[in-house]
């Protein structure tokens, strides 16, 4: 079916009802490009960023994995599902607020009834929202071709902004949340240009966890996401958090370690002292946020 609407270059469009048909089309097709929601993609073709001839809509395949918990407790996370949709599965699930407070900050609530998890990790943006927590996550994806199924950890998954190793004949079609200690508290916190839905100029995951075997009894994870180019993960900021009891002169610490580590760009959006201030800030906010609220209820 040939389709030419109104502002858009005219495509063709496809829309499989089984991964088997989208994945033919997908390797039968260089100049084809499949999509979730859309909300990414739709905006990049008005904007003629790029012009791909096919457009695969991926909502109607009836037969991707539904999102569950597995046996083994870990939460699979169906590429179809909608953000909104995906929240009351993260309620439960220990370590979930870290991604679910990142979700309640992307975009609006309509948007978010449409777009995807597998949208904002495939885009790759270096302001994406989900990639941080998925990271504190440890969380790892699934990508299938007609011919081979592979798992890789979020963290190999960006190679730099808009490339991931997701290759033209494959799809994302499962995001696995690891099982997480219980009692597992996270936060992301994020700066934008402005507080109505706008991309971050940087953001920052937190997810401690209990460790017995750590000074502070706590394993704690520090990303860091829209600074660098792809979302950075601050070893640093683990290994210093954990041979220290936590207060404030310790999160100052960790804050500047985190700052440190980042080497951030100025753009349209902010200079680069700006983003690496915000860096330290956001740290130290989200740092004694999660500490407070250690064994206490979830944070919202
Ligand atoms: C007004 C507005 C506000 C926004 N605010 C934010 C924000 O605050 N934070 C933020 O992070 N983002 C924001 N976004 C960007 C966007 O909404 C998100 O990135 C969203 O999660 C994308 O999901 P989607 O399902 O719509 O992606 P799509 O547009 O469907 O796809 C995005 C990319 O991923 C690829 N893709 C999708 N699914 C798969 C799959 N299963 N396998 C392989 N590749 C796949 C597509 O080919 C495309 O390249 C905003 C967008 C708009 C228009």
């Amino acid at each position: 079916m040939s389709f030419s609407l109104s502002g858009l270059p005219a495509f063709d469009y496809r829309q499989p009802a089984s991964l088997k048909e989208a994945l033919e089309l997908l390797s039968a097709e260089t100049a084809a490009q499949a999509y979730s929601g859309g909300t990414d993609l739709f905006p990049r073709i008005r904007s003629r960023q790029f012009h791909p001839h096919l457009l695969v809509d991926l909502k109607s395949i009836q037969d991707f994995p539904a999102t569950q918990l597995t046996k083994t407790g870990e939460l699979l996370i169906n590429p179809q599902i909608s953000l909104a949709h995906l929240l009351p599965w993260l309620h439960d699930f220990a370590g979930g607020e870290v991604l679910s407070s990142a979700i309640l900050q992307l975009g609006t609530p309509s948007l978010r009834n449409r777009a995807t998890l597998a949208g904002n990790l495939c885009n790759a943006s270096p302001a994406a929202d989900s990639i941080a927590p998925l990271m504190a996550l440890n969380s790892r994806l699934v990508l299938q071709s007609c011919q081979t199924s592979r798992e890789v950890r979020v963290e190999d998954f960006l190679l730099s902004p808009g490339k991931t190793v997701c290759r033209q004949d494959e799809l994302l079609t499962a995001i696995i949340l690891p099982i997480q200690p219980a009692n597992s508290r996270g936060v992301y916190l994020k700066i934008g240009r402005n507080r109505a839905a706008d991309l971050s100029i940087c953001g920052v995951a937190v997810l401690l966890s209990p460790d017995e075997s750590a000074v502070s009894g706590t394993k704690a994870e520090v990303v860091v996401s829209g600074a660098n180019p792809i979302p950075i993960k601050i070893l640093a900021a683990r290994e210093y958090l954990a041979g220290y009891q936590p207060d404030q002169a310790v999160f100052q610490h960790t804050a500047r370690l985190a700052a440190q580590a980042v080497q951030p760009i100025s753009d349209l959006r902010s200079s680069a002292a700006y983003r690496q201030a915000m860096v330290y800030e956001l740290t130290l906010q989200a740092l004694t946020a999660c500490f407070t609220a250690f064994g206490e209820k979830p944070i919202r």
